[in-house]
């Protein structure tokens, strides 16, 4: 049967949280909502309206390219109070790159990023969560944090919203989870409509994840 947390969960959490994030804080009954591989033109805007409603923050890694594209729906993001990461330029196989060409997609979209919250540098979240050694080390030496995820809802596998909100309810989330989302799709959308209210009702806070120095 399919778990939201990632097996490799077990692993991971032994690395400093300053180089590896797999959990928000908890000072707060919180959860942390993430979404990827936007902003997309159709998607992005209605997500931002429904996080609106509910007053929840989360946190956008997004791709280089998609920037480029929609630099002002990636403006409304960081407006609404959002917080930008980095998911690479073109969401590339990160395997099948030297290490250079890794960063480079990271520090093309960096600059993109910048241009539009004013901050030096930002989270990365690797596409696929694909984590090479040589890069780890090279973020570590950077001091470039990487953002996991601890809760994975399946949103991009196709399957119906119904069939997600069961497994979701069969694996309740705890503070301080960060929740792997995407808005280049209409999933998110649907299944948060249901969850957004349960959790709140929870006493869950919905916050961003904090932001990068
Ligand atoms: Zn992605």
């Amino acid at each position: 049967m399919t778990n939201p947390r990632p097996r490799r969960l077990k692993l991971l959490r032994w690395i400093p949280d300053a180089w590896l994030t797999t959990a928000g804080p908890t000072d707060r009954r919180s959860l942390y909502l993430t979404f990827d591989d936007g902003p997309h033109p159709q998607h992005t805007q209605p997500l931002l309206d429904l996080l609106a409603r509910h007053d929840a923050r989360a946190s956008f890694f997004l791709i280089g390219e998609q920037v480029e594209k929609h630099p002002d729906l990636a403006r409304r993001i960081a407006q609404a109070g959002h917080t930008l990461g980095n998911h690479s330029y073109s969401h590339p196989r990160f395997e099948t790159l030297s290490l250079a060409e890794q960063f480079e997609e990271i520090g093309r979209t960096d600059r993109l990023l910048s241009a539009i919250d004013g901050r030096r540098r930002h989270a990365f979240r690797p596409p696929r969560g694909v984590l090479p050694l040589p890069m780890l080390a090279r973020c570590i030496r950077e001091r470039r944090r990487i953002s996991y995820w601890s809760y994975d809802t399946l949103d991009y596998s196709r399957q119906p919203a119904e069939h997600l909100l069961s497994l979701i309810r069969r694996h309740p989330l705890r503070s301080g989870d960060i929740v792997l989302m995407h808005d280049d799709g209409g999933q998110a959308l649907d299944l948060l409509g249901t969850l957004l209210p349960q959790w709140k009702s929870q006493g869950f806070e919905l916050r961003a994840l904090p932001q990068e120095a």
